[in-house]
Order: C-alpha cells, then structure tokens, then sequence
C-alpha cells in the first residue's frame, strides 16, 4: 500500500482503537525501512535491516511496532498485521502458534483483553 498522510492517520487511528481493547497502553508505531533504520540501534537490534521482510514487527521492550505498509497489499493484510502485532504486546510470553492465531482472530472480531498484568518479581 502507498503510505500517504491518510494511511498513516488511519493506522494510528487502528492501533489506538485495538491498543484500548486490548487492554495495552498504546504503542510507538513506525511504518517505513527509512523509519526503522532512523530509531537507535539499541532499540531495533536484531531486527533492523531485516525488518523490511515482513508485514510487521513488534518491538516489546520498547513499545514499539513496525508495519510494513509497503509490502501489505490491501486494507485486511492491513488490519491482521496491527492486531498480529498488538497481540504480540499484549501476550509478550506467547509465541505464533495454534493459540496465538486464536486471538488474533478473537482481537480482529473485537473481543477485548483484560490489562496485562506483569507477575511481581520476587527480590533477589
Ligand atoms: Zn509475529
């Protein structure tokens, strides 16, 4: 898709919507190679020049996503990146799997999700 000023603002606009729902505060989202490769290398390390090969990246320690509006090819790739995403920072312990694409697809029906709650560390 071409990312235009119109694109950009309805992504922000679906990323706040589903962040809500989701029960996560909303992310920093990031929609181009040029803006991946601008952030600091402590926060993209490990997937900075690879990003550009897939639909979306999330950044968990920095609250961070990447959708890749280049290579998504209509508005329903669209709207399965940003949930696929925000799933990934809502459920950070899960990997993709038969569960994970279960709530992707509860996430893009419009279920929500309660807040994601960290399990207190014990000291030491
Ligand atoms: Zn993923």
């Amino acid at each position: 898709m071409l990312l235009d000023a119109g694109l950009r603002m309805s992504i922000l606009e679906k990323v706040g919507i589903y962040s809500a729902r989701f029960g996560i505060p909303e992310p920093r989202s990031v929609m181009s190679t040029r803006e991946v490769l601008d952030l600091p290398r402590e926060i993209t390390e490990g997937r900075r020049t690879s990003a550009y090969k897939y639909l979306g990246v999330s950044y968990l320690q920095h609250n961070l996503v990447f959708i890749n509006v280049k290579k998504i090819p209509d508005e329903k790739t669209l709207e399965n990146t940003i949930v696929h995403e925000l799933i990934h920072l809502r459920f950070p312990y899960l990997s993709h799997g038969r569960r994970f694409n279960s709530l992707v697809r509860k996430g893009l029906s419009g279920r929500g999700f309660k807040p994601y709650k960290k399990r207190s560390r014990k000291a030491g």
